[in-house]
């Protein structure tokens, strides 16, 4: 499908998920993000959920300002970390490291795969003396077996990547449920806090999750201890409120760390990450707004 085209269809079902919810025909597209009524596609971006770099894909659109304002700086650092983390992985990537070795410093260019590690040295970013040292000593070094320390040089901020999964745990719950879902009011946090990451709207963005099993990204329906909508990506889980819960979600998450110990989540049935623009809730019939029933997990 063209992009235009796919656009287009993205702009429609926007457009038509708010004349349903609202019961009325809305002029345009309402940005997620911001909320801001949009007519026709030109300050409108496709959204990767979670971003390309680690794998999203289109799910729906932001505006130019959200998409491309403050959203790029934090796709960044989720990038950043994604390499930092998996620094020295043996996928025959080359990743930027600095090399310390018998007191030199240098900047190389690393590569790890199945058959060992390839080490360039930078003729353009060091010192031409540091890398006229190095190349005897790294020949020297390897016939001798001394050793030689290799440092990760990715830097990455938590706090920006933090911001990062929130936007993509929140779009992908958008593309997934609808605007049912984005405009109750316990959602209002969320959106400053992507609107301004320096901002301290939510105490606690993201948590690892390494024992949350399942696939790459999913999402939980939980009960317990407060109801929660929590997003898998990766090895990260945001905790989004539910659906169906009260609108009290971030106060309730606050008192209970603030009562002390660890707080463990009872887990329950995945719920299938979006692979396109589904809107379910707006498009639900009356019967289905309900909710789940109670029980699981
Ligand atoms: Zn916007």
């Amino acid at each position: 499908m063209a992009r235009t085209d796919r656009k287009q269809k993205l702009y429609d079902l926007g457009k038509e998920a708010l004349s349903r919810l609202l019961g009325r025909d809305v002029p345009g597209y309402v940005c997620p993000i911001c909320l801001n009524y949009f007519e026709g596609l030109d300050n409108l971006t496709e959204e990767h959920v979670p971003p390309k770099s680690i794998g999203g894909e289109v799910l729906c659109l932001t505006c130019r300002e959200c998409n491309c304002g403050a959203g790029h700086g934090v796709d960044a650092h989720v990038d950043r970390e994604k390499l930092g983390r998996s620094f020295l992985a043996a996928d025959g990537q080359v990743r930027r490291a600095k090399i310390v070795v018998q007191g030199i410093r240098a900047n190389v260019d690393v590569r790890r795969d199945e058959k060992g590690i390839q080490i360039q040295v930078l003729g353009g970013e060091n010192d031409p003396k540091a890398v006229g040292a190095l190349q005897p000593v790294l020949r020297d070094g390897i016939q001798s077996g001394s050793s030689f320390q290799l440092r990760d040089t990715v830097s990455f901020s938590r706090k920006e990547a933090d911001i990062g999964y929130l936007s993509s745990a929140y779009l992908a719950a958008f593309a997934k449920l609808g605007y049912t879902y984005i405009l109750r009011a316990a959602l209002d946090r969320v959106r400053q806090q992507i609107q301004d990451p320096t901002c301290r709207a939510l105490e606690t963005v993201r948590v690892y999750a390494g024992d949350f099993g399942g696939t790459e990204r999913a999402f939980f329906l939980l009960d317990e201890p407060i109801s929660c909508l929590a997003a898998k990506i990766r090895d990260s889980v945001v905790c989004l409120p539910s659906p169906y819960g009260d609108d009290h979600f971030y106060e309730e998450l606050t008192s209970l760390r603030g009562s002390g110990g660890r707080v463990t989540w009872r887990r329950s049935e995945a719920i299938r990450w979006p692979d396109r623009f589904e809107l379910a809730l707006d498009f639900a019939e009356e019967e289905d707004h309900e909710g789940p029933t109670s029980g699981c997990g």
